[in-house]
Formats: C-alpha cells, structure tokens, sequence
C-alpha cells in the first residue's frame, strides 16, 4: 500500500464530483443511446461559438500576435492588460470602483474556489478553526471536498416558498444563517448566483440582507456568479449583479462556450487579490492566457457582453420553455411535480412529492431508460446529518436537470422520465 500525505485524504474518499463525473463519462461511452440531462455543459449557440473561432484564428493569422499570447507567461494575478480592460468595463456597467489590483484570472473558477475556499476555512491564526457557510442548501456540488482541512463546510437548509401553478423557490434562512455566524466560527459565506442546482437567484434585497450580515459579522461574501451577469448572462429575471467591498465576486468564461480553455475570474478586494497572487505563482506561475485574449477586445468595448445577453438567455429559454411544458404536461403540477422557479442558468430543480422510491434509485432506473439526470443528493455540500434526516429535507425527492442539449433530447428524456415517474409514483 503506498503511503500519502493527509492531502491525500481530502480525496481518497471519492467525492461526489468525482463519483458523478465518471459515471456521466462511463455512460456517455457505452453504446446505449442517452439522453443526456445531466451534466455542466454549455450548449453550442451559434454566434457565440462563431466570435470565438474567429478570434482564435485573428491570434493564429499573425506571429506576432501568437507569440505574444501563447510565447510568454503573464504574471501570477493573469494578463494585466485583460484585467485593466475587465475592470473598467465593470466599473462603467455598474458602477463599481475596480482597478487591475481588484482582478485576477485563474484556471477554470472551480479552481478559484478551491483556493478561496481554503483561504476561509481550517485553522487561522487566532487558533480558531473556522468554515465556510453555505447560506443556501441544496448547492453546488463542486464545493463538496474542496475544503482541505475536516468539517470546513457548513450549509444552512434553504426554506421552501410555495409559488403556485407546481413553481416554488428557495430562499434564505436568516435567523440560522444569523446563529451560525454567531458562533464565531464561520469564515466566509459563500452562495452560487444564479444557483447551481436549482437555477434560483437571490433577489436583490435578499442580497442586500445576506451582504449586511456578513459585514456585520466582518467575514467576506463570496458570490459565484457562473451563469450570471455580465457574462455568459444567463438570467431571465432582473436580479443585478452584486459587488462591494466585503465581496468576492467569482465569474468564468465556462458558460460563455469556453468550458475547454479553462478562465475564471476574481474581482475582489486588493489585500484577499494579493494572497491570492501569490498562492497562483507557487501553484502554477501564472494563468493561461488564451481565453482572455480570445475576449480582450469584446471585454474593453463591451461588445462581448452584449454579445452574450442578446443570444445566450434567449437560447436556454426555448430550451426551459419546452422542458417545463413537457414535464407540467405529463405529470399534475404540484401533486406529482414541483418545480424551483428558474431564475437563471440552465437548469431545472424538480421535486416529486409522491415517487414511492428514492431520486438515488430513481436516476438508476432513468440511466436503464436512457436517460441522464443528476439525483439531487449530491447538492448539499456541508449539509449536517441531523439535517439530512429531517423530513423537510429534499435531497432523496429531487433532481436536477440540464436543459442545455438540443430540443429533441430535452423532449424525448423528460417524456421517457415522466413516464418512469408515473410508474413509480403512489396510487394513494
Ligand atoms: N461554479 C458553478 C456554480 C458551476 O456550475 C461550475 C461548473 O459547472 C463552476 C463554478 C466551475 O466552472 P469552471 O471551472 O469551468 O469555471
């Protein structure tokens, strides 16, 4: 047996992540055609994917211009000339104060996380060990393992608002967000906006609570903004982006078509952007200078993100639109299904209230059908065990599903997976 570190152990017990991530590639090279509902992957929308091939091949056209991308490392905190031009562009759109000493790129925002979440938790130098507080549960599951150290994570149950019509939405628990910071031994809190799983969004005067709480408690707030404003843009209602100076804003250029390059991007404080710099430069130079040279351009006019608001929303809403329908068409709103009301991102969070099996054995049998989903107790990482054992708890009654695929696989999938639910619902 080979001897490793403890790093080792923050791993060996396979996350959820990875457990997952295998699975979806196992199936999706096995023969059986799939209809896949299940992972992270942007669609394919056309004139997006067209404005980055072409300013790949502007890069390819001139040596210069490749030599200059692809030749030489940036500085740890990424391309200085990128971070100017992203954090001028902001500042103008919103009105934040942002300077290049605010931004700074990393390898993919999962890769952010990993770092930022580890900033904020474990052991700090007062001897205190602290956690990271997930303000809403069910969340995303690329959080889970990510912390280093043992019990860095802790996730407050989100509280369920009926909506009517099979929609409800989550939204968050003050009173135990207020009791867990009181204990003194929360780091940071951290949300996904919109949310990943359930395509949820905070509002803005949610935000503004969960903002003033944090400050009052003096631990930063870490919004993941992957599927929001200002890029790839995918909300449909009118919550805005949010950023202070107790904020930590994480986006990406994942969702824009850009899974494959890897870009995440920081804005935060200067003092939270200088550790950070740093951590870069040990953990692997710099970061790679591809994805902000594809949008360099498009970032400093703004072109780009207009680019994205006027074709990615639109694209993932006729795929919404078709996947509600089908699923409120062939199963009773609210009695068999229920719905997290989409706010943003390309996913939908359903409920069965009456499946007499559990969604763990439910994504089995759909894998059997041909159909892919993702069952929802994956989403709550940091959740305690007392909670998970609450009958409120939803993780066993819930999926997520992606709507990213083309319209037929959406159709086809959902019919197949109200069918196996109508099968496994009770007669009661
Ligand atoms: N945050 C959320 C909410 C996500 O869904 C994802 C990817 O699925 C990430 C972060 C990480 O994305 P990336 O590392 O590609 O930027």
């Amino acid at each position: 047996q080979r001897r490793f570190s403890r790093f080792a152990d923050t791993v060996l017990g396979e996350p959820g992540i990875f457990r997952l991530m295998d699975d979806l590639d196992a199936a999706l090279t096995g023969s059986q055609k799939l209809h896949m509902l299940g992972g992270g992957n942007p669609g394919n929308v056309g004139p997006v994917s067209e404005y980055f091939r072409r300013a790949f091949l502007r890069i390819g056209e001139s040596a210069d211009h490749f030599a200059r991308v692809a030749g030489r490392y940036d500085g740890p905190a990424g391309n200085t000339q990128f971070r100017k031009a992203f954090a001028a562009s902001l500042s103008a759109m919103y009105g934040w104060s942002l300077t290049e000493s605010n931004v700074v790129l990393t390898q993919g925002s999962q890769n952010a996380f990993f770092l930022l979440l580890n900033l904020f938790s474990g052991p700090f130098p007062d001897g205190r060990g602290r956690k990271i507080l997930f303000a809403l549960s069910p969340e995303y599951i690329g959080y889970e393992n990510s912390g280093l150290h043992e019990n860095s994570l802790l996730a407050v149950p989100s509280k369920k608002i009926p909506l009517g019509d099979g929609f409800f939405r989550y939204t968050i628990d003050i009173e135990r967000i207020t009791q867990a910071l009181q204990t003194g031994n929360i780091g940071a809190i951290c949300i996904s906006r919109p949310s990943n799983p359930t395509g949820g969004m905070l509002e803005d005067d949610e935000m503004k609570n969960l903002s003033s709480l944090a400050r009052q408690f003096d631990v930063p707030l870490i919004v993941d903004g992957a599927y929001g404003d200002p890029m790839p843009g995918v909300v449909y209602g009118n919550g805005r982006p949010y950023y202070d100076d107790n904020t930590i804003f994480v986006l990406s250029l994942s969702k824009t078509g850009l899974p494959g390059i890897r870009t995440g991007i920081i804005l935060a404080p200067a003092d939270v952007c200088s550790v950070l710099e740093r951590i870069q430069a040990v953990q692997h130079l710099a970061p790679g200078g591809l994805g902000p040279a594809l949008v360099q351009e498009g970032i400093a006019d703004g072109s780009f993100f207009k680019l994205c608001k006027e074709h990615l929303p639109v694209f993932y809403r006729e795929r919404q639109r078709l996947a509600i329908d089908t699923l409120f068409n062939e199963l009773e709103p609210d009695r068999d299904v229920q719905i997290h009301r989409p706010d943003g991102a390309f996913f939908l969070w359903a409920v069965f209230p009456r499946l007499t099996i559990s969604t763990s054995e439910l994504y089995l049998d759909l894998k059997k059908a041909g159909v892919l989903v993702v069952p929802g107790s994956y989403y709550y990482p940091g959740l305690p065990d007392d909670d998970r054992l609450s009958p409120e708890w939803e993780g066993q009654r819930s999926i997520r599903i992606s709507y990213s695929q083309d319209l037929s696989t959406i159709q086809e999938g959902l019919s197949i997976l109200c069918q196996v639910v109508r099968e496994k619902n009770s007669r009661a």
